[in-house]
């Protein structure tokens, strides 16, 4: 395995694997402090790919002001081992100077899918998010990039970025990996004291009951976002920023939930660590879900 800091070097092994090696390219693209999540999503590169690349990179620009930048978990030397175990080829572990080199000033926006849920509570986000997943595909060009479903919208995102700019790529979207409690992994949890990661999994049973709800026959999403804000409300240690029923695919707001795929998406803090999770309310069979485009 070899890790790779600068963006040339990562450019030029990935082209040379391509093109002279003709073999597969995986991008698993991360912020390190690596967990269970990440590594559902490298095991399944690993499966997929040839040639595995994981990306190891906190990207100031998708934290906002008075965000956890400076403070998010770092610890390379750990992920380097993790990585190792599963067979990773190469680590790219750029600094903030390599992909935002002086003068940088493009960004990508996603227009319609950016504002709502995660980007209405962090203004510029996902602005972050897509300026940076394209550097990262533009420099490795991979065959297939893996993402979770822990952030649903940020998948969506992808998806749109990577059909609209037309990368050569197709993405992997996995499920949400979860603790024995229901809690979903996040590098985030590291900052949760034992009695907030209890009161933590208050999210997850919020999203459960609302599917509970759903399946005894409820169609008002208001309705099922009561279920959810009433179950959080009553865990002392845990403040919803939102919940929202949504198209799956659209992200459009439902009043009433029909056919269509549904998510049920949830931002709180518990104690100063905001969390978030989501579920599918009404998931389709998979025969029945159209290939993605
Ligand atoms: P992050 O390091 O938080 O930017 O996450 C990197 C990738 O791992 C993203 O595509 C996340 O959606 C995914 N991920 C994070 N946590 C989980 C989880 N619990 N289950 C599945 N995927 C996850």
């Amino acid at each position: 395995m070899e890790i790779i800091n600068r963006r040339q070097r990562m450019s030029s092994v990935a082209r040379k694997i391509r093109r002279e090696q003709d073999r597969t390219v995986g991008l698993v693209p991360t912020m390190g402090a690596l967990h269970e999540g990440h590594l559902s999503l490298v095991r399944e590169a690993r499966r997929m790919c040839d040639v595995v690349v994981v990306t190891v990179f906190v990207n100031p620009a998708q934290f906002g002001p008075g965000e956890d930048f400076e403070h998010y978990p770092r610890d390379l030397t750990r992920d380097t081992a993790l990585l190792t175990d599963y067979n990773v080829d190469y680590i790219f572990a750029p600094t903030v100077e390599e992909i935002y080199p002086k003068g940088f000033s493009t960004y990508v926006n996603v227009e319609g899918l950016s504002e709502q849920l995660e980007g209405a509570s962090r203004p510029g986000h996902f602005r972050g998010v897509a300026t940076v997943v394209t550097v990262l595909l533009n420099t490795i060009r991979p065959d297939f990039a893996f993402f979770g479903q822990k952030d649903a919208q940020q998948a969506l995102i992808i998806r749109r970025l990577v059909k609209d700019l037309a990368f050569d790529t197709e993405v992997v979207v996995l499920p949400i990996v979860r603790e024995d409690s229901g809690l979903a992994i996040s590098s985030r949890n590291l900052y949760l004291t034992s009695d907030e990661q209890n009161s933590a999994t208050v999210i997850h049973k919020a999203l459960v009951q609302a599917k509970k709800a759903f399946k005894e026959g409820e169609r008002n999403a208001h309705r099922i976002i009561d279920v959810v804000r009433n179950t959080i409300d009553a865990e002392p240690r845990a403040r919803l920023d939102y919940v929202t029923v949504a198209d799956a695919e659209t992200l459009e707001k439902l009043d009433r939930i029909d056919e269509r795929p549904t998510l049920i998406a949830v931002a709180a803090y518990v104690g100063k660590t905001r969390l978030i999770d989501n579920l599918i309310l009404n998931k389709v069979k998979k025969k029945d879900v159209a290939a993605p485009q």
